[in-house]
């Protein structure tokens, strides 16, 4: 064992920079919460190479006062905190005096700042720690290059130019959108890529997240005492195949919080389907002596004093505010199922009209690879089959059938969604079949999304779909698994996309595979409120019996139930 010797500082911050210098976009965030915490009226960023290259960002802010750019990059030295208190009531968005000097460990910095009063600007080398006089208006401008340029292990793990661009990109959304009052541009590679002029939240919303967003979202505004939510929650119509449109604020500051996510998708619940997700943004106010936002060095989590108070809030506040509009929601699944399961009286459906047939019968048919000539199921045969016969189609979402039990009830896609991942898993053991599209699609992606279907190219075509650019941001399909030839290509690949983004391309495959399976499956699943005929339905029940665990959806909720006859006599106290 060698001896014990105290680590030196630089040492000490680069190991720091580890958890607040991921990538550009960390980055990016510090010097623009710095920006903010400045009282900036006007941000605007330059970032070359994804921000690998180098990040600028000028305020027009307080500025740093010549003495003090030295402290600015030293290790723990702040302006924003001196005590216990004033961290326990912080409302800045810094306040752990640790960025700069984490930044200045692993990239080339240099600070020019000016205040009001000053003659002029000083300019300090992160590296010399020299202080010059300089030129610049009011205001703060700090200069971030070569990022990693002295830890080449961490260099390794960037991803490509488009991919930490469009990281910056999100970093750059999520600050905008809870500062509608700053102004804010951003620009790549020298072309502007946003143009964000100082107004309200609404507006700031409809620049961000668009009109289609708004169009379709409530306004959210509850006061409850120190507790206060206002935003925006689009109806379910707008939900997204993932996690990409949520936006939570938690006193100015984005957070990814377990519960706060729980209390909204909760208030979701009875109105989205299952694989879809809510869009929102959401800004909660409380007294800052209620949540400690000191949990980790990102600041993006919080722990709440009171979790359980809050996550009511929350969701009482989504859920009122849903509700207003209910009638224009997707009618989706209920938890009118919960209640039959646990033998209770089943609660009156809460199903809005509008039934519809979405694909043609011949289609949906061809998606189940079964045959269409084969005789129907007698009725006589219903006995020996497990599941029995079909009886009839339940609001488009339960088939009722008879076996020699009594009544199966099967939850149609759950079940067929059950069957496909199994098939699926299957196909996948070897090269999956593919089938050519007559006509390419052409998909518009996010910039994210495009660069991880990039970066994901290989895997995509291990998968059976054929991709590749058609436009910075436009990705055509050739091919696509043949088991899959009928689901919705768009949301299918925005769900496979975003199952891959965090992961390389190398490991998607083995370390995703359920959810990639699962990803499939649910898009390539019969669609509630499909209509089906009774050899269709049929023809459901006998893939069910032959598919192993088709009992369970791949989330773990049953796909059928039995009602034995003595089940029934008991909901009607009728002996026997
Ligand atoms: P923290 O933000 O946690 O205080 P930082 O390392 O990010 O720590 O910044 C250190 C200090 O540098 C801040 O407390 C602030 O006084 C000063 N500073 C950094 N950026 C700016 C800026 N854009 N405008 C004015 N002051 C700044
Ligand atoms: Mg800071």
């Amino acid at each position: 064992m060698s001896r014990i010797l105290p680590l030196p500082d630089l040492l000490i911050s680069q190991i720091a920079a580890g958890e607040v210098v991921e990538r550009p976009a960390s980055v990016l965030k510090e010097l623009l919460e710095n920006s903010i915490d400045a009282g900036a009226r006007e941000i605007s960023v330059q970032l070359m190479a994804g921000g690998v290259r180098s990040l600028r960002v000028a305020d027009d802010g307080g500025g740093i006062a010549a003495a003090d750019l030295p402290l600015a990059l030293a290790r723990h030295a702040t302006s924003k905190i001196t005590s216990l208190e004033d961290l326990e009531q912080v409302d800045s968005l810094g306040f752990r005096g640790e960025a700069l000097a984490s930044i200045v460990s692993v990239a080339r910095l240099q600070i020019t700042s000016r205040q009001q009063d000053a003659p002029h600007a000083f300019r300090i080398d992160g590296q010399l720690l020299s202080v010059t006089p300089a030129a610049l208006d009011a205001g703060t401008a700090v200069e971030v290059s070569d990022l990693y340029y002295n830890t080449p292990a961490r260099r390794k793990f960037l991803k490509t130019e488009q991919t930490e661009f469009a990281h910056c990109d999100e970093i750059f959304r999520r600050i905008a959108l809870a500062r509608p009052a700053v102004a804010l541009q951003l620009q790549h590679n020298g072309t502007l890529k946003h143009r964000l002029t100082a107004g309200d939240l609404p507006q700031r919303i409809t620049a961000l997240l668009g009109e289609e967003f708004v169009a379709q979202a409530r306004a959210i505004s509850v006061d409850a005492g120190t507790l206060r939510l206002i935003g925006f929650a689009a109806l379910p119509a707008y939900s997204r195949a993932s996690r990409d449109a949520q936006y939570f604020y938690v006193n100015g500051r984005f957070v990814r919080d377990k519960l706060l996510s729980h209390a909204a998708r909760q208030a979701y619940e009875d109105v989205l389907h299952g694989q879809r997700h809510p869009a929102y943004a959401l800004f909660l106010e409380l007294d800052p002596g209620e949540v400690d936002v000191n949990v980790h060095p990102a600041k993006i989590e919080v722990r709440f004093r009171d979790a359980r108070a809050i996550h009511q809030f929350v969701f009482h506040a989504v859920q009122r505010a849903l509700a207003t509009s209910a009638s224009h929601a997707e009618p989706i699944r209920a938890s009118a199922a919960g209640a039959f399961a646990s033998n209770a009286m089943p609660a009156m459906p809460r199903f809005q009209s509008g039934l519809s047939v979405e694909q043609p019968v011949a289609a949906y048919l061809d998606s189940m690879r079964l045959d269409n000539s084969r005789p129907a199921t007698t009725f006589a045969d219903a006995p020996t089959s497990p599941l029995g016969y079909a009886l009839a189609q339940l609001h488009g979402i339960y088939i009722l059938a008879q076996n020699a039990a009594g009544l199966v009830l099967v939850d149609m896609h759950a079940a067929h969604e059950r069957i496909l991942y199994e098939k699926l898993k299957n196909a996948l053991e070897g090269a999956p079949a593919t089938q050519q599209l007559l006509i390419p699609a052409l998909l518009h992606l996010s910039a994210q999304e495009m660069a991880t279907a990039q970066e994901q190219i290989a895997t995509l075509r291990l998968l059976g779909f054929d991709t590749g650019a058609a436009g910075p941001q436009e990705l055509v399909v050739r091919s696509v698994p043949e088991l899959l030839a009928n689901a919705p290509l768009p949301d299918l690949l925005r769900g496979l996309l975003a199952e891959f983004k965090e992961f390389p391309a190398s490991e998607v495959i083995t370390a995703r595979r359920n959810e990639l399976l699962s990803t499939m499956a649910c898009h390539g699943a019969v669609r509630a409120h499909r209509a089906l005929s009774v050899p269709e339905m049929n023809a459901l029940l006998r893939e069910m019996e032959n598919t192993e665990r088709s009992g369970q959806c791949n989330h773990g909720r049953p796909t059928w139930t039995q009602f034995s006859i003595a089940d029934l006599d008991k909901l009607f106290s009728r002996g026997r």
